[in-house]
């Protein structure tokens, strides 16, 4: 089974992912994998460290959606397909949604045209099931502004609230249009209740 976990900027996804990884690994052990884009193949390092160049401003938001379509193909070559194919369950924090909401929405590319190119990096993998942290803008970037380094903060600044905007818009139209595959978490819960229902809904979709 291939599982992702979506949702916008603050929404605590890598601190639930943590703590929901620790329980499920005692249950599941090597069944398991928990990974996330680029992955940490030399490759798609190479390829994040491009796109996280703060000084490449230059950089045109098709350039950058290619890069991350190129990271994420690696990534699902050398890590991800090799798990499924030994029944692994893989646990993917961020996939294609991402890109749709934040280079499709968020840099205005459109969401159709990266959804497409997507199609071609991926071959079609579609994740099982996604599970959608999801958290009001507003709440998100209060978060952030509480917990993380200032020039992470600087740069959120500078993406302003109208890019955050559409990325949640876009986050919300993916689960309306996919409700088989998305399931929603409201994510402005305490982090205990979150992983909670993280879990259980993770142990009913693979019977444990
Ligand atoms: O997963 P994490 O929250 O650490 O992602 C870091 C940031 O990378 C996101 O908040 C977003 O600004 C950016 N990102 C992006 N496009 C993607 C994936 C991540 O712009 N496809
Ligand atoms: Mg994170």
């Amino acid at each position: 089974k291939f599982i992702t976990f979506e949702g916008p900027d603050g929404a605590g996804k890598t601190t639930v992912l943590k703590l929901v990884a620790e329980q499920l690994n005692e249950i599941l052990g090597d069944q398991m994998i928990l990974t996330r884009e680029p992955g940490g193949n030399p490759i798609s390092e190479q390829i994040r460290n491009i796109i996280l160049d703060r000084k490449n401003t230059e950089m045109d938001v098709r350039t950058e959606a290619l890069l991350y379509a190129a990271a994420r193909r690696q990534h699902l070559v050398e890590t991800i397909l090799p798990a499924l194919q030994s029944d692994k369950i893989v646990l993917c924090d961020r996939y294609v949604d991402s890109s749709i909401a934040y280079q499709g929405a968020g840099r205005e590319i459109g969401e159709q045209e990266v959804a497409d190119m997507n199609l071609f990096a991926t071959g079609g993998l579609t994740p099982d099931l996604t599970l959608y942290f999801e958290v009001p803008v507003t709440v998100g970037l209060a978060r952030i502004k509480q917990h993380r380094a200032a020039d992470d903060v600087d740069r959120l600044d500078l993406e302003k609230q109208a890019f955050h905007d559409r990325v949640h818009s876009a986050y919300e139209k993916l689960a309306q249009e996919n409700p088989e595959r998305i399931r929603t978490i409201d994510a402005t819960q305490p982090v205990e209740k979150v992983v909670n229902e993280t879990l259980m809904i993770l142990k009913q979709a693979l019977n444990k």
